[in-house]
């Protein structure tokens, strides 16, 4: 079988390393716009690649059933299996999961280096720009004839590492359903003015806060920037309100500062302090937030600040666009492909990876994706 992968991403790295496993006579041609292969996995993890969580669990997912599905058959000891089977060892940080290397860039180079062992041909410096269907199989551009097409394109996120979405309007003229494509996993811009508090780290716990119900609530470190909030546990509240939310204007987040001390506790702490120091604020935030904390009229006591600390609101003005984005919400149908992530219309048509409306939150989720996606279409 002559088959094209379009993308040189995770995901159309992993297809074609496993299609040539399970079928070492197909001849696979990966068709990459970008000069270098696999720009995006030199940036994940910050330069160290976290590949696979080893608690991946279907709620990690927008889509949870489907996902499960895809579990279900390729469980998390099968996807370790897998980077075993490639001679790629792994590290395990608590659930986080690493090539033992803990380099992106090595394990890219292992990668590319399968690829050359497999003869799966690289056509680099090569944008799909459109495709068909002949009476001898498929052409991409001009490129063919092929059996099989893959697109493995990614989303939108990020695209000076490559994937722009383009693509997607070439697929939305094959009549494939695309749910809009939003930015992911990224910072929130607020109403607020947190200029003076930029740069301000503090673990939290945040809600997101609709029409004053809390729909969504994570913990882990908040950064402040001149005009937003960013940190993973930001990131993931912000693809879930991409994905629910984007279209309210009451928005807000509500951060707490001291989860883990209910208020009365927290200010029996502030008084104990308050009792030695006049500056006694500081042993719990920085003068920084202490100032933005301040209050606009009356008092500052210990009362004022147990509450301020476990109660602050931001209003959510915007996201932040594709650039600081991790991954794209939004993506072509599931229910326009079969299980094995075939087209229902074009037969020989695959999608995968991020290009797909799944997506997950930080912790590895995504690559994961990448893989398990790989995994079905290459059955
Ligand atoms: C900064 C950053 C850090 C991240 N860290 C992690 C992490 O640690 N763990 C994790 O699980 N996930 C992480 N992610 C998300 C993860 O990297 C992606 O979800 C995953 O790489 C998607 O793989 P993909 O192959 O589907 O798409 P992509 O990696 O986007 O690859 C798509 C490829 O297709 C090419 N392409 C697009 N259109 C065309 C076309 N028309 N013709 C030819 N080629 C085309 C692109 O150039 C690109 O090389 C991170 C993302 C970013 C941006």
């Amino acid at each position: 079988m002559n088959i094209a992968v379009v993308g040189a991403g995770a995901s159309g790295i992993y297809y074609s390393l496993l299609q040539k496993e399970r079928h070492p006579e197909d001849s696979i041609t990966i068709f990459e716009k970008e000069q270098k292969p696999g720009r995006k996995i030199l940036a994940t993890g910050n330069g160290h690649c976290n590949l696979l969580n080893a608690s991946i669990k279907p709620e990690d997912f927008n889509d949870p059933s489907f996902v499960k599905y895809a579990l279900d058959k390729y469980p998390y000891q099968y996807l370790e299996s897998v980077f075993c089977k490639w001679g790629i060892p792994l590290l395990k940080k608590d659930e986080l999961v690493y090539p033992l290397s803990y380099s992106a860039k090595n394990y890219l180079n292992q990668l590319l280096r399968l690829l050359d062992d497999r003869d799966v041909k690289l056509s680099l410096g090569t944008t799909i720009t459109s495709y068909k269907k002949k009476k001898d199989g498929y052409y991409l551009n001009d490129k063919g004839p092929f059996d099989k097409v893959v697109f493995g394109t990614g989303g939108a996120s990020s695209p000076k590492l490559g994937s722009d979405g383009e693509i997607f309007n070439e697929i939305a003229d094959h009549g494939y359903d695309i749910e809009p494509l939003v930015p992911g996993l990224c910072p929130f811009i607020l109403k607020e003015k947190v200029k003076t508090i930029s740069g301000q780290r503090h673990k939290a716990s945040v809600s997101l806060v609709i029409n004053g119900k809390n729909v969504y609530q994570e913990e882990g470190e908040v950064l402040f920037k001149d005009d937003g909030i960013s940190g993973i546990v930001i990131f993931n509240i912000e693809s879930k309100f991409a994905r629910e939310y984007k279209d309210r204007n009451d928005a807000k987040l509500r951060v707490d500062f001291f989860p883990e001390y209910s208020e009365e506790d927290l200010l029996k702490l502030i008084k104990e302090s308050a009792k030695v120091s006049k500056e006694y604020m500081l042993g719990f935030i920085s003068l920084e937030m202490i100032n933005y904390l301040l209050p606009k009229s009356g008092k500052q006591s210990p009362e004022y600040w147990a509450h301020a600390l476990k109660n602050i609101v931001f209003t959510i003005k915007d996201v932040y666009d594709f650039a600081s984005s991790q991954v794209t919400v939004g993506g072509i149908h599931l229910k326009n492909l079969t299980s094995c992530l075939e087209s229902k219309t074009e037969k020989g048509v695959y999608f995968i990876g991020e290009s797909l409306n799944i997506d997950g939150i930080c912790g590895g989720f995504n690559l994961s994706w990448a893989l398990l996606s790989a995994l079905l279409a290459s059955e």
